[in-house]
């Protein structure tokens, strides 16, 4: 028996035996072309990328389109690199002036790309490395050199797959009636392989370095999805404990999913909302079955993403309306697009920017192109007209901001009223607090809005000073900084003194362990990550108000983050152990 720790990625227990995932290429031979065959070579290439693009397109259409989404993206983006002209070029040129074979062409264009990468750092990025290697494999696979000694359409029943990585398109092929379990050797919670598996609802470990030193195939091994634990070659009496452990997760589970719809109240009787984010259309019935209470932010600009292209306000309208319809009677908050910083789409050319956190972003990027704002904006009021919808304005740094955003919306409302397009004129506007100078100046912002949704991911980035997608200063990214606290705190009584609403829709939300920490704090309204939701709600029902003010009071309280987290986990792995360790997220 032994035992390897990595990292936490998707929870559950899960019991079977090594599927070992060996891609096993072969070395690529260079290989020189006579010039007269350069063209026939070149021609190989060509069809290898077109056999590439039909392959990637027959696994999209197998997925099941709502619950697969992340992956069908994957795929997408496989299909858009495939036909990157800057491929062909690149490796077209390789072949011509190098006078060399496609499948070496191939790797030397994918090797200077890494290598390129390599120097960089960030998840994303990271991202894109296993994209692109994963689109080498399948071309070299399709130029003829050998591929997959063992292929995960393969795994018997009952196997856990243990690999270095998981490609996308191999997590696309993930049959979950013969996969119970995933063990990687690289990867982060955020990594292809750990969404993979939180998507199938399949335990998994990722990052767990000498795994594939450490068994065979068909090895008889555990997954411990909820304590980042792997068990290779267990006794009967590890089985034992592990089959305990794996039912009362299922358990825990059922139960909590079955309490999933009541409300988020406290014991003696006071009310949250516990809502979803979303992004798309498709994510709301996952929303619901977790007991969503409404959407609280869907981040629209996915939108382009689905799309490949600036959508018109119709496919504004038809989005918005399909969100309207599946969630009435309740709410969605529908957030106007938000790129720039790390969120690059293709359909947007964004010019090249120094400090692209700090510079065309969200609102600011709106405004630079007003005809697309107002197309989204009036794509909102029509669909208004259908269930509850909101607006609510990204990356507001100051009252003129709201005005000006609001102008535009006055514009919009004007321009339809004129071409008799039925709208809804009273809908609610709202901001995301997410930049410190709009939290120093949430009461003046509050007078002129309806509602404020603290975005934490960025009002910590940008409070904090710390990129949120450079790993190198991770660990400075800090919710529990006292300056954060107190940021929270001051934009909930700003709000509260003009009957603003507040909710967070950042990260922290989603977090079991500052649930409680939150509603102290005064915060109405919490929207996570839709499978966060039943556990939060738990949290919320088995409390008292009075627990959670004590709670915010300490946290307050304390001069630094260590010493509210300990007090915190203190507090909160006591009383909601289960909650805190099946945490992902
Ligand atoms: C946030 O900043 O907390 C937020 C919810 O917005 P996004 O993560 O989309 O920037
Ligand atoms: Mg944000």
């Amino acid at each position: 028996m032994k035992r390897l720790t990595g990292i936490k990625a998707s929870p559950g227990v899960a019991i079977g035996r090594a599927f070992i995932l060996d891609r096993g290429l072969q070395p690529v031979e260079k290989k020189t072309i006579p010039e007269a065959r350069l063209g026939r070579e070149i021609k190989r290439f060509l069809s290898a990328i077109e056999k590439a693009q039909k392959e990637i397109e027959a696994i999209r259409a197998r997925l099941e389109t709502d619950k697969a989404k992340e992956l069908s993206t994957i795929l997408d983006t496989h299909i858009m690199l495939l036909q990157d002209e800057a491929l062909k070029d690149d490796v077209i040129k390789i072949i011509r002036e190098q006078k060399v074979n496609a499948a070496w062409a191939v790797s030397e264009h994918v090797g200077r790309f890494n290598e390129m990468l390599a120097s960089l750092s960030g998840e994303y990025l990271s991202s894109r490395a296993a994209d692109l290697n994963d689109i080498q494999s399948r071309l070299l696979e399709n130029l003829g050199i050998s591929a997959g000694v063992s292929r995960i359409d393969e795994a018997p029943e009952g196997s856990i797959v243990v690999a270095r990585d998981i490609t996308p398109s191999e997590a696309a092929q993930i049959d979950t009636s013969r996969i119970v379990g995933v063990v990687t050797e690289l990867g982060s919670r955020t990594s292809h392989s750990a969404i993979l598996a939180r998507t199938h609802e399949i335990p998994a470990v990722v990052g767990t370095v000498g795994v594939l030193q450490s068994v065979k195939q068909g090895t008889r091994m555990i997954v411990d999805g909820l304590d980042g634990m792997v068990v290779i070659s267990p006794t009967s009496k590890h089985i034992a404990e592990y089959e305990k452990k794996e039912s009362a997760y299922e358990y825990y589970v059922t139960e909590l999913l079955s309490a999933a719809d009541l409300p988020a109240e406290t014991r003696d009787g006071f009310r949250i909302a516990i809502e979803a984010n979303i992004e798309s259309p498709h994510d709301i019935r996952t929303a619901l079955e977790h007991g969503a209470a409404g959407i609280g932010l869907y981040r629209t600009e996915y939108l382009l993403m689905e799309q490949k292209h600036i959508p018109s306000e119709d496919e504004h309208y038809l989005a918005y309306k399909s969100v309207a319809q599946q969630i009435a009677p309740r709410s969605a908050t529908i957030r106007t697009i938000d790129i720039g910083g790390e969120k690059l789409f293709d359909a947007v050319k964004m010019p090249s920017q120094r400090n692209p956190a700090l510079g065309l972003r969200a609102i600011r990027l709106c405004f630079a192109r007003p005809e697309m704002l107002k197309d989204q904006i009036k794509g909102i009021l029509r669909a208004g007209v259908h269930g509850n919808l909101k607006i609510m304005f990204p990356m507001i740094s100051g009252i003129e901001e709201l005005k000006k955003g609001k102008a535009v919306i006055d514009e919009c409302k004007k321009e339809l009223k004129k071409a008799r397009v039925p709208f809804n004129d009273e809908m609610e506007v709202g901001i995301m607090i997410e930049i410190p100078s709009a939290a120093m100046t949430a009461d003046l912002l509050a007078s002129e809005c309806d509602f404020f949704s603290i975005g934490t991911n960025d009002l910590i980035q940008y409070s904090l000073a710390i990129d949120r997608a450079n790993e190198e200063v991770a660990y400075l990214y800090d919710p529990l900084h006292p300056a954060v606290l107190r940021a929270v705190k001051m934009i909930v009584d700003a709000a509260h003194a003009h009957k603003v609403r507040v909710g967070v829709c950042g990260e922290m939300a989603a977090e079991p362990l500052y649930v409680l920490m939150l509603l102290g704090l005064g915060v109405d309204e919490l929207s996570m990550n839709p499978v966060a939701i039943p556990a939060a709600k738990k949290i919320v029902r088995s409390s008292q108000l009075s627990e959670a003010l004590e709670i915010a009071r300490k946290a307050l309280y304390f001069g630094t983050s260590d010493e509210v987290e300990q007090y915190i986990y203190r507090v909160m792995s006591k009383r909601y152990p289960q909650e805190i360790a099946s945490l992902v997220f």
